[in-house]
């Protein structure tokens, strides 16, 4: 009988399981995290401009509340699908426990090409979601967010709602929301700034210095974009940059200050390839550009078991959710390079969510500069906690995290007791 392909999600649920059983737990002890606690499937008929009626298919998966309320992005987009969503609704519950922010984890998302909606269509979309999911979230049950193709505006629809339905105001019903509809300052940059922090540790503990630090960044969202540029503010050499409108090399470094996540991706590829010395290179060998430290915030599984081989750097920093399958780790294991895993790269996005949510919470607004520097604080003593157990454990980095977020979620269920 040919074995089946385990999925992304079963993956995850294997290497925690892996983790409890290192950790000296027993079945009952983490048997709680294998599955889901709940999830929520729900159909979203919206009328479009022309009058025709479209039915679209949403998901919010609450995977464990062990260690406070769920809380995860919603992200829209084609591919959307239940099995993707359980495995991003998982990993946030390890991304909040290493980041130790008092949060369960969940994940939402519809299964739709919003480049295809008009804006109207799209807000149409996103209230007709809050409403289905209402009977399920609230401030102190689930807090959803931005993730793949949502933003800021889209949260203050949703905000917006919630609030009609309830009948009273709930800012803190969801995070990432414009700051003149009780959003944080800071947040947009938020994951960003996680990233260019724990990037730049990384290298500063393998001694590199950023002005003969090559990176390479895939994908100019808001994460990608933002990292390259406080990495490229920090000194680090930018050589090469790809995003849907193509790939770009600059052996010289890129000036990636003249990017803007407003532009859309197209005009800001234009801006770079028009500097001097950039040359375009073909996507498919994009990732294999020799650099020292590679960033794929994009897609997951960007690098795997058939192209891990030719990855050419020293470090990967994995600020998109699951760039890197299992099997394409243990690849580039193999080979020397060092991962620092996404549960603890890209979480300074839910750590400043939670600071929004706090100052929601209070009716109380904090400064950019107490907003970064905390969360410059919480992303720092995570990344500490990391090194410091991969250092004992003498495995990976992703090991090390999932070692720490595991542990935590296991004892806070233990201390809620199992009746
Ligand atoms: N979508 C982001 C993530 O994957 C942020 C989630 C949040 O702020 O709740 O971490």
């Amino acid at each position: 009988m040919s074995e089946q392909k385990l999925s992304q999600y079963q993956e995850t649920v294997q290497s925690v399981k892996k983790i409890a059983e290192d950790l000296g737990y027993k079945e009952s002890d983490y048997i709680t995290l294998l599955s889901p606690e709940r999830e929520l499937t729900v159909s979203l008929p919206v009328t479009m401009d022309d009058g025709s009626v479209r039915v679209y298919h949403g998901y919010r998966i609450q995977d464990n509340s062990a260690r406070g309320p769920y809380k995860g992005g919603v992200r829209y987009h084609p591919d959307v699908e239940i099995e993707e969503v359980r495995d991003l609704a998982l990993l946030m519950s390890l991304k909040c426990s290493v980041a130790d922010i008092p949060y369960g984890g969940a994940k939402g998302g519809i299964t739709v090409d919003s480049r295809e909606l008009s804006e109207t269509e799209l807000e149409r979309l996103t209230r007709k979601y809050a409403e289905k999911i209402y009977p399920v979230i609230g401030p102190e049950i689930d807090i959803p967010a931005p993730d793949m193709n949502t933003n800021a505006k889209i949260m203050g629809w949703f905000r917006d709602e919630y609030s009609k339905i309830a009948g009273v105001q709930v800012p803190a019903i969801v995070t990432g929301k414009p700051v003149e509809v009780g959003g944080s300052l800071g947040r947009n940059e938020a994951t960003g700034l996680g990233v260019k922090t724990v990037t730049h540790l990384f290298a500063q503990s393998q001694n590199f210095v950023p002005e003969e630090t090559r990176i390479v960044v895939q994908g100019t969202g808001n994460v990608g974009l933002i990292s390259a540029q406080l990495l490229a503010e920090e000194g680090y050499k930018i050589i090469a940059i790809s995003n849907i409108a193509g790939a770009v090399l600059n052996l010289n470094g890129l000036d990636v200050s003249v990017m803007d996540l407003k532009n859309g991706d197209q005009k800001n590829y234009d801006l770079l390839i028009a500097q001097s010395g950039s040359q375009e290179i073909p996507m498919e060998e994009f990732l294999f550009t020799e650099c020292d430290i590679l960033i794929p915030a994009a897609l997951q599984n960007q690098i795997h078991a058939e192209n891990a081989d030719k990855i050419n750097t020293k470090l990967i920093v994995e600020a998109a959710n699951a760039p890197v399958s299992a099997e394409g780790e243990a690849i580039l294991v193999n080979k020397g390079v060092k991962l620092l895993p996404d549960i603890l790269c890209n979480a300074g996005g839910v750590i400043c969510s939670y600071f929004e949510w706090v100052q929601n919470l209070q009716y109380f607004s904090w400064t950019l500069e107490e907003v970064n520097q905390k969360l410059i604080a919480k992303m720092t003593s995570a990344f500490e906690e990391v090194l410091k157990v991969q250092a004992e454990q003498k495995g990976t980095y992703r090991e090390a995290a999932l070692r720490i977020a595991v542990d935590k979620l296991i004892q806070a269920a233990k201390f809620k007791g199992k009746f």
